[in-house]
């Protein structure tokens, strides 16, 4: 049986970092970012690369089922006993395949949802500091951040009320937010 950990959290809310020192810490954990997948796809420069890239480019969501492919197939494909997987659900209708997904097999548990919560502002600056890649600038930020609070309340709703969703403050040191985020882990998982 693996355990699931969601994180969920606006464009520069630290997700994908979080996450990565997470599993870097703990050989027991694999840990995916949707987004670096659907990057990746971009990077090797194939047809659905090109689909992929007119999405994010514009900071549109990728459709449903290129995304719920490209996770299972990375939960699939990896020997860890726990899966972290930032960057997903970021819709209602992701949400509920998932669910759907989850609820057909026995294999993968899901055990929690991590919202990483920052205000817009502290997100707008990160994202336009870094400049990560080309989705990172003031008007695609606007879409990105519109599309990820469209739905956001119905996400929350959703696991809140299956005691799943677990809320951690994402305007601190990366120290402080990845040991409160890996103590609240382990805790779920010695239950
Ligand atoms: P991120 O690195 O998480 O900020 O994601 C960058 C971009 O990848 C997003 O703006 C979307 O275009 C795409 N993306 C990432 N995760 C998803 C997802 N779960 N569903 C659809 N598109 C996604």
């Amino acid at each position: 049986m693996k355990s699931l950990f969601l994180i969920i959290g606006a464009p520069g809310s630290g997700k994908t970092t979080d996450a990565d020192l997470i599993a870097k810490n703990d050989e027991s954990f694999a840990h995916f970012s949707t987004g670096d997948l659907l990057r990746a796809e971009v990077a090797s420069g194939s047809e659905l690369g090109k689909t992929i890239d007119g999405f994010i480019s514009k900071g549109n969501l990728v459709p449903l089922d290129v995304v719920v492919n490209a996770i299972i197939s990375a939960i699939k494909g990896s020997d860890k006993k726990n899966i972290i997987i930032d960057g997903y659900p970021r819709s209602v209708e992701q949400m509920n395949e998932l669910d759907k997904v989850l609820a057909a097999q026995n294999e993968i548990v899901l055990k929690s949802v991590i919202e990483v919560d920052v205000s817009e502002d502290v997100a707008r600056e990160r994202v336009l500091g870094r400049a990560r890649g080309a989705d990172d600038n003031n008007e695609v930020f606007n879409n990105r951040m519109k599309v990820y609070l469209e739905p956001i309340t119905a996400i929350r709703d959703f696991y809140k009320n299956k005691n799943l969703l677990h809320v951690i403050n994402g305007e601190r040191t990366i120290d402080e937010i990845v040991s409160d985020m890996s103590e609240f882990i382990k805790r779920v998982l010695s239950k």
